[in-house]
């Protein structure tokens, strides 16, 4: 029986929520929390959250530890029909979920519902992942041997995750490592920490025996460094920061963990001169703005033919000042503040530097802090015209609602400058001639390719991730998931001698 969450009441209604370990809601070893407010206004108190320790964590581990013993040898169908469980109960909350999403990180409530609903997708798509054939069965020099390879669960993974898609990225790190046999210590982003509890709740609601998923809510210094140095963890499924990428690297490498990472982007949408100019619009200004600009897979640099340059960023401009920047709850509003207070004076001040530079800034930059805008972090969306493409704007990653133009004379020249940056994780083009498109998605660096639509949409039944800096060569989400949450082992079972017609042939060289 899964023990009720942590709720004590306590002054003004604020709820307190504590970290999930051994199948039990527990509060932090020390008893500290950690204050939640909302990006949209620093007044409201989401919630106070388990301010945890090493403590916690090697309790966390400990339980996956434990638990991986029999999980790890289960039912794939078992651990499939927990799936489908936690999705419908994830289903019937899509609505209240997706409103505290809002509140919690900033997208609009259409935003929030909308990655509710993809979670749930992605805890049935795994659940029918989980009874997919293990292995494979091969031909052996002895016609009598029986030759096959399994993929096996690792052990206790981590999963560190960012806060940008607080329910999406946990559920498709989380439902494969459970899947294919694994145990999870979690370790969500000190800003959005709700989302996972409500992930969480829907899993354990759903029968997750003891110990298989352990939430651990605090700091990257408190909980996030003492989960990743533990030698009991095999690995670790990240997805944030380049810098915090690059340091997890090295650990991992160091001790022999298996990671996965997926990173930063610079995300190019190419609009071509024959291209439908009003969809390319919607497109390109969709993938730059929605969520606030804060997707890896944003789109940063519209490299534009330089004879349509002109007209199509004079479009750009009118959209994008005519975007409604607001509380993310109102339905009319269609961008929300930026995570939190320091990241919106970061990207004002990174538009602001541009701008002292010469760089020409046609719309946006700037904090709204007027009406019900002053206690949030809303920047307003922002345009630039003619960026050079190896200045700072046109090579790194802003994370905000911030898109440069940068000219180009036709597709050789878009897919250099497109190519000549040190991430690949998505981009696009605008065409209506399907040869370019063939050379586009030939010759582009990105490990996510549209042709005609932004550079930020993803399904979970493909492989996601990025290439160069963007990723660690490994893909998340379709199949893909089973290679890193799975180790491979080959058998061969012969027969015992007295039964064997002739000795195999099998040589001797490894
Ligand atoms: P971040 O600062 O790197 O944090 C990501 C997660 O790592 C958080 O849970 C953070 O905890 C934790 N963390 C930080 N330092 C750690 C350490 N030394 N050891 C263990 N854990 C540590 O990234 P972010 O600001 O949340 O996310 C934005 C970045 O994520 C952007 O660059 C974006 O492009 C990238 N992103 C990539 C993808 C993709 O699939 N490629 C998807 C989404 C986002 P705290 O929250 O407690 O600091």
């Amino acid at each position: 029986m899964v023990a009720a969450p942590t709720r004590a009441e306590t002054g003004g209604g604020v709820q307190t929520f504590g970290n999930y370990i051994a199948g039990e809601w527990r509060p932090a070893a020390t008893g500290e929390t950690l204050e939640n407010r909302s990006p949209s206004n620093r007044d409201d108190l989401v919630g106070l959250f388990a301010a945890s320790g090493p403590d916690d964590v090697r309790a966390a581990v400990d339980a996956a530890a434990e638990a991986f013993e029999t999980w790890g040898k289960g039912s794939p169908i078992a651990r499939a029909n927990i799936l489908h469980k936690a999705a419908n109960i994830l289903e019937g909350r899509i609505e209240q979920i997706g409103r505290e999403l809002a509140r919690e990180e900033g997208k609009t409530l259409k935003e929030g519902i909308g990655e509710t609903t993809r979670s749930v997708q992605i805890l049935r798509y795994y659940a029918g992942e989980a009874q997919q054939p293990t292995g494979e069965h091969y031909p052996s020099v002895n016609p009598l041997t029986l030759l096959y390879t399994v993929h096996e669960p690792l052990g206790v993974c981590a999963v560190i995750t960012p806060w940008n898609f607080p329910i999406a990225i946990p559920a498709w790190k989380i439902a494969p490592a459970l899947a294919f046999g694994n145990t999870v210590v979690f370790k969500p982003a000190s800003q959005t920490p709700l989302c996972a509890v409500r992930l969480v709740e829907a899993l354990a609601e759903a029968g997750l025996p003891p110990g298989v998923l352990n939430l651990v809510t605090g700091r990257a210094g408190s909980v996030g460094d003492p989960l990743v140095n533990d030698e009991r963890v095999v690995a670790i499924s990240f997805t944030g920061s380049n810098e915090v990428g690059a340091s997890l690297r090295k650990l991992a490498g160091e001790r022999g963990a298996k990671i996965q990472l997926e990173l930063g982007g610079k995300n190019p949408a190419i609009v071509l001169a024959d291209a439908d100019m009003d969809h390319a619009l919607m497109h390109v200004v969709n993938g730059a703005m929605m969520s606030t600009g804060q997707k890896c897979t944003a789109t940063s640099r519209a490299i534009v033919d330089r004879r349509v340059a002109g007209e199509f960023t004079e479009m750009l401009s009118k959209k994008i000042t005519a975007l409604r920047v607001g509380d993310p709850l109102d339905p009319e509003t269609q961008i929300g503040p930026l995570i939190d207070e320091a990241a919106a004076e970061r990207v004002a001040g990174e538009v602001q530097q541009a701008k002292d530079q010469g760089v020409s800034l046609l719309a946006g930059g700037e904090r709204l802090r007027d009406g019900g805008r002053k206690n949030g972090a809303f920047v307003a969306p922002a345009l630039f015209a003619e960026v050079d493409p190896s200045s700072r704007m046109g090579q790194e990653e802003l994370f905000g609602p911030v898109l440069g133009v940068i000219p180009v004379d036709g597709l050789d020249e878009a897919l250099a400058v497109a190519n000549k940056v040190r991430y690949g994780l998505s981009a696009s083009l605008f065409t209506r001639d399907l040869s370019t498109a063939l050379l586009f998605a030939q010759g582009i660096q990105a490990g996510i390719v549209h042709v005609n639509s932004e550079t930020a949409g993803a399904e979970p039944q493909v492989p996601f991730g990025g290439m160069k800096g963007s990723s660690s060569y490994s893909r998340e989400q379709g199949k893909a998931a089973r290679e890193f949450y799975t180790q491979m082992k080959t058998v061969y079972i012969d027969l015992p001698p007295a039964e064997q017609p002739s000795p195999g042939g099998r040589g001797s060289l490894a």
